[in-house]
């Protein structure tokens, strides 16, 4: 398996690296959606959120936080996003599981300005009983 996340894990590839301990690493994304575009991984390989076992789930969700406090104390962004993109259809290219923290500025043209739709008549509680079904299967 090639994975360019593992091989900057390994040092096979530059990246510049803001945070490190035994399972977690943190670098600048390359192609930044705004500049200290940041993304937090796993060491171990995990394709996707789902894969990732809780403990090192938490120990990430709390990696993130952090970089996130310091994004916010050096940049001083107008807000920040932290997002995780799962899949194909989700936008994942890279498939070892990451989280972004992306800053953003009032001004920049990065925002969730979603085509949003609407349910229609009881399909809002159709697909709450699907999802009900499964939370506590
Ligand atoms: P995804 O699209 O999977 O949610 O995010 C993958 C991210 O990894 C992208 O934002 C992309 O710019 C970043 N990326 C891809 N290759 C490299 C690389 O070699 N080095 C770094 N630092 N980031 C990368
Ligand atoms: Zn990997």
């Amino acid at each position: 398996m090639n994975c360019i996340f593992c091989n900057i894990i390994n040092r096979n590839s530059n990246a510049e690296i803001l945070f490190e301990d035994d399972d977690i690493i943190s670098f600048l994304d390359i192609r930044p959606v705004n500049f200290g575009h940041t993304l937090v991984i796993p060491k171990t390989h995990y394709e996707n959120f789902l894969a990732v076992p809780d403990d090192i789930l938490a120990k990430l969700i709390k990696t993130t936080k952090l970089l996130s406090v310091a994004i916010v104390k050096s940049l001083t962004p107008d807000g920040f996003n932290v997002i995780t993109n799962n899949g194909t259809a989700a936008g994942q290219s890279v498939f070892h599981f990451h989280f972004h923290i992306i800053p953003s500025y009032d001004e920049d043209d990065f925002k969730f300005k979603l085509n949003l739709k609407n349910y229609l008549d009881s399909s809002m509680r159709e697909y709450a009983d699907k999802i009900r079904s499964e939370v506590n299967s």
